[in-house]
């Protein structure tokens, strides 16, 4: 169980506990809010009207985090609910007598591309923007307190954060003044990785097969995947 300390704020707290494990922990943090996010959705959300205008907006959530609710149990009505709105607004938004004309080979071309503007959201999914700001926010913690020796160790032996969320780290406010310990702790959690994956790879030929995996070893071609595209779930 992950130590607690009472000089630190709750976020900052909740950073610490995210590296207790392997992976990304901005990844396991966006994934934690996702899910809460989604679960209120289905369970008391939907009968809220901001919500609503929200999806509306919308036109639902990506196919991502549609699949997601749909799975959860007792999701049913409240997707019907929210769905029929986006469906009703497609037979809105495309009644003939709304839709642009254009004559001509050109003009239909552009008159069709317009359609397509028209059923464009003019707002993103709201789940995807609740996941790229608690990321956002927890990136600004991790660098405000990266010179932190235990937070860079914490850091290392969680392998770091993913590509994508390092890359997003390096473009936050802020950054300019820590990147180098960034990437340094970045380039140890790699190695330690790059290690494990060569072992791997010579146990696997037959002439070593004999040789134990370490279970570090054994999951190391994994953990390539999450460093390279992002923790899964
Ligand atoms: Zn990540
Ligand atoms: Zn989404």
């Amino acid at each position: 169980m992950f130590k607690m300390n009472d000089t630190l704020s709750p976020l900052q707290q909740q950073l610490r506990e995210a590296m207790s494990g392997w992976g990304c922990p901005l990844c396991r943090l966006a994934a934690q809010a996702e899910k809460t996010y989604i679960d209120s959705v289905n369970y008391e959300r939907v009968i809220d009207v901001k919500t609503r205008d929200v999806l509306k907006a919308s036109r639902g959530f990506c196919a991502h985090h549609s699949r997601m609710w749909e799975d959860l149990n007792g999701s049913a009505l409240g997707v019907a609910i929210v769905y029929h709105i986006s469906i009703l607004d497609l037979l809105r938004d495309t009644e003939p007598e709304k839709l642009p004309k254009g004559g001509g080979l050109f003009r239909r071309g552009e008159a069709a591309a317009q359609v397509a503007d028209i059923l464009e959201a003019s707002v993103p999914c709201p789940a995807c923007t609740l996941v790229e700001e608690t990321a956002h926010r927890f990136a600004t913690i991790l660098l405000k307190d990266l010179k932190d020796p235990t937070l860079q160790t914490l850091l290392r032996d969680c392998g770091g954060l993913c590509l994508p969320h390092l890359r997003m780290a390096l473009r936050t406010p802020g950054a300019g003044k820590v990147h180098s310990t960034l990437i340094a702790v970045h380039r140890e959690a790699w190695q330690n990785l790059m290690g494990e994956m060569e072992e791997f790879i010579r146990k696997n030929d037959h002439r070593f097969r004999h040789e134990p995996l370490t279970d570090k070893e054994g999951d190391s071609w994994i953990r390539a995947l999450d460093v390279m595209t992002g923790k899964r779930g």
